[in-house]
């Protein structure tokens, strides 16, 4: 088991959701954590959370992950004692829509491509140069069984997360001649604010989950720190993770159905 105490990591997406409870998940195994997002008020939230529960080493980085020049400045403005990033969990994503791709508004899939695809680029490339330099360090990222299916009303959102799939195996293989690993963790239905902001209506978000156990922000955050906790010679590749009542895209039991 390798420690967690004392690293730095570094979440997108720790305002909400799956990144928060990794957050949290991280400072409780004594990582240091940098929390980003474009809520201040979130990432406040999330830090006083952690003062509370384990310990003040965080620091927050406000940023739209879509703007390479806010990604770049914000890696800037980050003082020189949080610089040395050795986790770095590519989580900030989302879905927009479930239309079919004739009904669909383009302005959905440049925000989702924009998000999942080049944003998660943008800090992938603010961070890696230094991992390598320093010759350490842990990439995960948030894939999803989107990028391992395609189901009805997923097309883009799917095409985004098959993208993560081959950015995560195509940096497995930049990286194979350093000690730099490189994972996913690749959820089914886990019950976030994503399906409130896919479908924009909080009704429509909790019927998702209706008459069915979905997975959690924790269950992935602990299977986050268990891939991180392996041996320096294991390198988890991916998780691919349902709740019991998933068995795919297309497949869920509900109780009441
Ligand atoms: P969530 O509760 O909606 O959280 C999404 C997080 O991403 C928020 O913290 C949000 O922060 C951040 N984010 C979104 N757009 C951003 C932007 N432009 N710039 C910076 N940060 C941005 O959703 P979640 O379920 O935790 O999703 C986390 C990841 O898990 C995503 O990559 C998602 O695709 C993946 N996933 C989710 C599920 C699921 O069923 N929930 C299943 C499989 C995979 P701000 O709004 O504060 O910027």
């Amino acid at each position: 088991m390798q420690k967690l105490d004392g690293k730095t990591a570094l979440i997108t997406g720790a305002s909400a959701g799956i990144g928060k409870e990794t957050a949290l998940a991280l400072a409780r195994e004594g990582c240091r954590v940098i929390l980003t997002g474009r809520r201040a008020e979130r990432l406040e939230k999330t830090g006083m959370q952690i003062k509370e529960m384990y310990h003040d080493d965080f620091y927050i980085l406000i940023f739209d992950i879509r703007n390479k020049e806010e990604v770049k400045n914000a890696f800037e403005r980050l003082p020189e004692n949080w610089r040395e990033i050795d986790i770095l969990i590519s989580n900030a994503g989302m879905a927009r829509g479930v239309n079919k791709m004739q009904d669909a508004n383009p302005k959905d899939w440049d925000e989702m491509i924009d998000t999942n695809i080049k944003g998660l680029l943008y800090v992938t490339y603010a961070v890696l140069p230094g991992m390598v330099k320093r010759n350490r360090g842990d990439i995960v990222h948030l894939g999803s069984i989107a990028g391992h299916e395609v189901y009805p009303g997923g097309n883009i959102y799917c095409a985004t997360k098959h993208a993560v799939n081959a950015i995560e195996k195509g940096l497995r293989i930049d990286l194979a001649d350093t000690p730099i690993r490189v994972s996913s963790v690749d959820p089914g239905m886990v019950e976030t604010e994503f399906s409130e902001v896919r479908l924009g209506d909080k009704e429509k978000a909790k019927a998702v989950y209706a008459g069915m156990t979905p997975l959690t922000g924790r269950d992935i955050a602990e299977t986050i720190v268990f891939i991180l906790s392996r041996p320096a010679h294991v390198q988890i590749a991916e998780i691919v993770i349902f709740p019991t009542d998933q068995a795919s895209a297309m497949v869920t039991h509900r109780r009441n159905a």
